[in-house]
């Protein structure tokens, strides 16, 4: 199933013949509480299922190019990125724009502000600082379905719901400005998610899932999550021995080799054939 946040996040299914709005399935929240309400959808879906699967079977449409697409998971408790996840990216990172530590084993995972994220309708909006290097990471991500504390990797993947393409693209370090990564990597609309979650009954072999990602046409990163240093499983019983994961948290599991600078003017694809794909523009910042 792919399920997708619209509009005023509201939730829906993603079908060959449009989007079946799955809101009214939840009860009326206030309006302060809707970006929130996926997590909510998440927590109940295998008891709301047999009243999705009806509501996929309804005529009543919407196109999909008539909406904004939020990510679809807008409002994660936890956001979290894995560091080094490639031993492509591990490689080109011992170059100039060095970060220290080797691999994601050993350095764990670190934190997102979930205020980086868009979703696929939403523009990458750089940051005016001058002299400043932004650069684009295409990743894999997955949501976590139930509460998820001391988990071991036999029983990991149980915990996920779905996958999604997600983006850390991240402000590098320079000579002598040394932020926190969580600073670098939680500028405003620079992690864009979607454009779906696909539920992990339809992905049953993770390891397959793959991601490329073009600037302005030129392909720059390929990525497979069979690639990945520290598995999926791996990723979820070393975070879920630190917090407690809870429905709806996202994790970006690390970025291929490619990484490079974006400047406002760029068009980014990113798609993947299981997950879909996101058009982004890149603007400047308008404040
Ligand atoms: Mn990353």
């Amino acid at each position: 199933m792919r399920l997708v946040v619209f509009d005023e996040y509201r939730i829906g299914v993603l079908e060959s013949d449009g989007i079946h709005d799955l809101t009214d399935l939840l009860p009326v929240a206030p309006l302060s509480y809707a970006p929130y309400r996926m997590n909510e959808f998440i927590a109940r879906f295998e008891q709301l299922r047999p009243l999705v699967e009806e509501r996929r079977g309804s005529t009543d449409t919407i196109d999909p190019a008539a909406v904004q697409l939020q990510a679809p998971s807008p409002r994660p408790r936890n956001f979290l990125g894995a560091p080094l996840n490639y031993h492509s990216h591990s490689e080109e990172m011992k170059g100039p724009i060095a970060s220290g530590g080797t691999s994601a084993r050993e350095m764990g995972f670190f934190v997102k502000a979930s205020g980086a994220l868009t979703g696929a309708s939403g523009a990458i909006e750089l940051p005016r600082l001058a002299g400043r290097r932004f650069d684009h990471e295409a990743e894999i991500g997955f949501v976590i379905g139930r509460e998820t504390r001391g988990v071991s990797t036999d029983t990991a993947l149980d915990h996920v719901f779905g996958y999604t393409l997600v983006m850390d693209n991240t402000m590098r370090m320079t000579e002598s400005n040394r932020e926190e990564r969580t600073m670098r990597k939680s500028f405003a609309t620079l992690s864009p998610a979607g454009p779906c979650i696909v539920t992990a009954d339809e992905v049953p072999e993770p390891g397959s899932l793959e991601l490329k990602l073009w600037v302005n046409d030129e392909l720059r990163q390929v990525g497979q999550v069979s690639d990945l240093i520290v598995g999926i499983p791996e990723l979820i019983a070393q975070a879920s021995a630190v917090v407690t994961l809870f429905p709806g948290d996202l994790y970006a599991t690390g970025t291929p080799s490619g990484v490079a600078p974006l400047l406002p003017g760029d068009r980014v694809v990113i798609a993947s054939d299981q997950l879909g794909a996101m058009d982004l523009a890149v603007v400047e910042r308008s404040w």
